[in-house]
């Protein structure tokens, strides 16, 4: 396996790989791998001649006041987890290199930033979208993995592709969850131990919803109160959104009479948490 840091090598090794005809699979991460980064990796082996992992902490989706700074990392530790599950390359890009001094370009999307996430990270999806072109650009993929946990950044880059004709196929990977159901997170290891059973509550909230819905409650604002009843009933936890919608424009939905996303963010102490699942009538 390779280790690169430099995009210009990065892109050169790339191009050698496209001209040998071998596809290349690409899972980009923000690193401190977990079960869930693996299970990509895991996809795109199945998929590409050769799988690419990048590990950059991304700063412009980071807003103010965030945890850029305090996102946990451990390089080596991600390089030896990366090797065993047999990728090829690990992509560590410099910020310094990525972003450098008058760097002025965005990639923004109009409409669904507009929601979930996006409205208390205004800047979030942007930074996302801009760097995962950029990343395109670089190590130049036939096909990238990204997780079904991060919902809303799927339907983000899935959108962008289509919109700005990346030749590129999107693959949704489903969420790999502890034992518990609690879905895998670098931020989980912020938790203390009374938080993580706090963080229990946003798949339970996801469970309780299922079973409401399959005993014919279809009323979203109903279901929304009896999930963010039992949210609010663990210490420590702050409702950011709890969200039913159309899962492709993602604009709330007030009955379940399709397939449907139910989404929710909520702070557990400092630490925000997010999950998701799609709601069959
Ligand atoms: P991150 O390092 O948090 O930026 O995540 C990198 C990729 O891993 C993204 O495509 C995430 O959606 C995906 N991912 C994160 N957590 C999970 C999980 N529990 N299960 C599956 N994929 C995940």
């Amino acid at each position: 396996m390779e280790i690169i840091s430099i995009v210009k090598q990065m892109q050169t090794h790339s191009e050698q790989t496209r001209q040998l005809d071998h596809t290349i699979g690409f899972v980009p991460t923000m690193g401190f791998l977990h079960e869930g980064h693996l299970s990509l990796i895991h996809d795109a082996r199945k998929r590409a001649d050769e799988v690419v992992v990048s590990i950059f902490v991304n700063p412009t989706q980071f807003g103010p006041g965030e945890d850029l700074e305090a996102y946990p990392r451990d390089l080596p530790r991600d390089i030896e987890l990366i090797r065993q599950e047999g990728a090829d390359i690990v992509f560590t890009p410099k910020p310094e290199e990525l972003y450098p001094k008058n760097f002025q370009t965005f990639v923004e999307l109009e409409k669904l930033p507009a929601h979930l996430c996006g409205i208390s990270r205004p800047t979030h999806f942007r930074g996302v979208a801009t760097v995962v072109t950029k990343l395109f650009n670089i190590v130049k993929p036939h096909v990238a993995v990204f997780g079904q946990k991060d919902f809303q950044q799927l339907a983000v880059i899935r959108r962008m592709v289509q919109d700005l004709n990346f030749d590129i196929e999107i693959i949704g990977a489903p969420t790999v969850r502890e034992p518990d159901g609690l879905a895998m997170s670098s931020r989980n290891t912020y938790l203390t131990n009374e938080q993580r059973v706090s963080g229990l509550s946003l798949y339970q909230s996801l469970q309780k919803v299922q079973e409401l819905l399959k005993n014919g409650i279809k009323n979203t604002e109903e279901l929304i109160k009896a999930a963010s009843e039992l949210i609010q009933s663990y210490p420590e936890t702050q409702i950011d959104y709890v969200s039913i919608c159309d899962p492709d424009t993602l604009e709330d939905l007030p009955i379940i009479d399709r397939p449907a996303l139910m989404a929710l963010a909520v702070k557990v102490g400092k630490t925000r948490l997010i999950d998701n699942m799609i709601l069959n009538p």
